[in-house]
């Protein structure tokens, strides 16, 4: 198969930089442009980016020239990386140029028409780009992945729901500084400290979780009808997001029966072969002392959910922790995955 020639949009933000990173040597699609803001453009990678991952950014990038972002670069792909105010402007004119493009930013992530996913959660969302285009006219499209805090909360509970018929969740997370972008919380904020409030963060999650976990229905895409209430907290953690869960269900599963579930859990078979999707999008652990953003943020190159202290709750009926990288499978590594997602549908060749 011949690859296919990307762009990354906000190539050098942290989740653009992730984009470099998981692209290297991957088996569909190959890095072909860089693009930034007006400040960056015309210069070299390796002068336009403070790379702030380890080690140092691939050699092959390094005097790669970032462009504008205009919708004339010979490429099929366009993954996004911009500030949500950036996106809403340019998505669509990249859309209409007829470019495909898979963004992480929010600005398009509620449109009743554009699909927001995590493969293995609601991958059959993927055909509402069928609307999309009967609706826009573009030759492209748009599709988006959820907010990375919303990731962590829904991975574990897709299959939950499935069996036990979700009513009530309460979701409290600690998040990491790099989930905030390039260059983030001041470190005299974070050190030694909580901040219990992130912007709009706690409003995603609800509406996005219910979204996620919705069905089609004709051409509608009607969210689950659970509540569900969530509290956001920054943490001087670098990468990693946590979220502790409580859940009611309509029939309550024992701890174990969740476990049992969430340990075989797969996703739609379409996923099954995708070249990012880890062989179990759930990982559970069953010390009492996991997950942890440092330990458990790596797991399978960062693209799995790790779930942990699955136990009874003495209010709603299960307790448990899950932990996934904000910007790998929270962010660029999703966004490769819906973009593969949209390969093995036939709609992107
Ligand atoms: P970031 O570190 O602030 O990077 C922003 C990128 O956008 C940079 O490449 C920047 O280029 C570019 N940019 C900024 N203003 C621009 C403009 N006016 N025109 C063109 N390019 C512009 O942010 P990030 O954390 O990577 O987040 C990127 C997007 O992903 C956001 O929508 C964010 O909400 C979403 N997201 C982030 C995470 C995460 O963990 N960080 C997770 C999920 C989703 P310059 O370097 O030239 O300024």
């Amino acid at each position: 198969m011949q690859k296919i020639p990307v762009a990354i949009l906000g190539a050098t933000g942290i989740v653009g930089q992730r984009f470099i990173q998981l692209l290297q040597n991957h088996p569909w699609f190959e890095i072909s442009f860089l693009c930034a803001s007006a400040q960056s453009a015309g210069k070299t990678y390796r002068d336009a980016c403070n790379w702030v991952l380890e080690g140092d950014p691939p050699a092959e990038v390094l005097d790669q020239i970032v462009q504008p972002l205009i919708p004339d670069l010979p490429a099929g792909l366009v993954f996004s990386a911009l500030p949500s105010r950036v996106a809403h402007e340019v998505e669509p004119q990249f859309a209409q140029a007829g470019y495909v493009v898979s963004s992480n930013a929010s600005a398009y992530r509620q449109d009743p028409d554009v699909p927001m996913i995590i493969p293995e959660v609601n991958g059959d969302h993927i055909k509402m780009v069928e609307w999309q285009a009967a609706k826009r006219g573009w030759k492209g499209l748009i599709v988006t992945s959820p907010n990375c805090t919303t990731t962590c909360v829904v991975m574990p509970l897709k299959t939950l729901d499935q069996a036990f018929t979700i009513t009530n969740v309460i979701a409290t997370s600690i998040q990491a500084v790099s989930g905030a972008g390039y260059p983030g919380s001041p470190f005299i904020d974070m050190s030694d400290n909580l901040i219990p409030y992130i912007r709009g963060e706690e409003e995603k999650i609800e509406s996005e979780s219910l979204l996620l976990l919705g069905q089609l229905s004709g051409k509608e895409r009607i969210p689950a009808n659970f509540k569900i209430s969530a509290q956001s907290n920054r943490g001087p953690i670098q990468h990693g997001h946590t979220v502790c869960l409580s859940v009611a269900f309509e029939n309550k599963p024992s701890p174990e029966a969740a476990i049992e579930l969430l340990r075989n859990y797969r996703g739609p078979e379409i996923v099954w072969s995708l070249p990012s999707a880890p062989p179990r999008p759930i990982i559970v652990r069953d010390e009492p002392d996991r997950p942890q953003p440092r330990r458990d943020r790596d797991t399978q190159n960062g693209m799995v959910a790790t779930v942990g202290r699955v136990r009874a709750c003495p209010v709603f009926d299960l307790k448990m922790v899950s932990v996934t990288h904000n910007a790998i499978r929270g962010a660029a590594g999703g966004s490769i995955m819906n973009a593969e997602l949209l390969v093995a549908g036939g709609y992107l060749s």
